[in-house]
């Protein structure tokens, strides 16, 4: 292997250490910033995320507040929860796990958060100001990819990235900030023609896509930088990146590991945000 492996997990810590030394700050205003978590049903997986989103939290001091609902809450009740949260001053950061159950329209529930508050950075006001390069709230993975590109000293400028996956909570954003820091940029989704062909001219490859190692080693240029943002498990349950990485990591001249890379610093970028909606409460 002749790959850096960048650590998203040692870069996370860092960015927590200066989260809570930020949060100490707040608190010694008088502020105690607040993180509401609403779940809705039993996912196993949404579980798993909650509760790693409320030990992180604890962590870093920021109370959560945790509003575990039945799978069978009504889009009504829901939106009334939304709008307490809202109101709710003690609360400063209002986060609504996806995927919502089919008789939820999420985009309502996820619209009804005040962007002030909306610590994912999914509602349009937040997006939009994304686009239009005055980001406020930067949805988590996407910003946490972008700091890790920072911390390990990767020059973004002149470069051309190819991102794979064009969800609003992944890859679109992440195109935009790519496109901000002024690399040139492909988006990929499932109707591009040839993926290897446009991954093969990328100094920069961000996968997001959702597929088991399905970006192959051959596919990339070499020296590049890999960003593995998938979480999958293989055939045999084995927790496993949308990019070959063994492969890959005998061309990229660095990339990210799954786990420890792009995982760590969703969370850290979370906690990051939840900071800094309780400062703008302070405005
Ligand atoms: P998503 O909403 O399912 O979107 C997947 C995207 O990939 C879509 O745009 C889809 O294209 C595209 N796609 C699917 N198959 C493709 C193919 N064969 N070739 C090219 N594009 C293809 O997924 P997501 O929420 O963005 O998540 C993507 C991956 O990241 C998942 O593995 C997820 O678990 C992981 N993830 C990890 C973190 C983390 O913290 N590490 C956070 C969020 C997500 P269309 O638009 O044409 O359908």
């Amino acid at each position: 292997m002749s790959a850096r492996v960048l650590d998203g997990k040692a870069i996370a810590l860092a960015v927590r250490q200066e989260v809570a030394v930020r949060i100490s700050a707040l608190v010694a205003d008088g502020i105690q910033p607040g993180l509401a978590v609403v779940l809705v049903g039993s996912d196993p997986a949404s579980q798993v995320y909650v509760r790693n989103k409320h030990k992180a939290a604890a962590q870093v001091g920021v109370t959560s507040f945790d509003h575990t609902l039945p799978a069978d809450t009504s889009e009504q009740a829901l939106l009334e929860l939304v709008a307490r949260l809202a109101a709710d001053e003690r609360v400063h950061g209002i986060l609504v796990q996806l995927p919502l159950p089919d008789h939820v329209d999420a985009t309502r529930v996820l619209d009804a958060i005040p962007p002030h508050k909306d610590v994912d950075g999914f509602h349009p006001d937040n997006i939009g100001r994304l686009a239009q390069g005055r980001p406020r709230f930067v949805a988590a993975t996407p910003k946490g990819c972008m700091r890790l590109l920072a911390e390990a000293g990767i020059e973004l400028a002149g470069t051309h990235a190819v991102v794979i996956g064009r969800s609003n909570i992944v890859g679109k954003p992440m195109a935009m900030l790519l496109t901000s820091a002024h690399a040139t940029v492909t988006l990929c989704h499932s109707r591009t023609a040839d993926v290897a062909a446009e991954v093969a001219r990328a100094d920069i490859v961000v996968a997001a896509l959702g597929r088991a190692r399905y970006v192959r080693g051959e596919w990339l240029k070499p020296g590049c930088v890999v960003i593995d943002v998938g979480m999958n498990r293989d055939d045999d349950g084995k927790l496993c990146g949308d990019v070959d990485f063994a492969a890959a990591a005998e061309r990229a001249a660095a990339i990210t590991p799954v786990p420890g890379g792009v995982g760590p610093m969703t969370i850290a970028s979370l906690l990051d945000n939840v900071a800094t909606a309780a400062e703008l409460s302070r405005t």
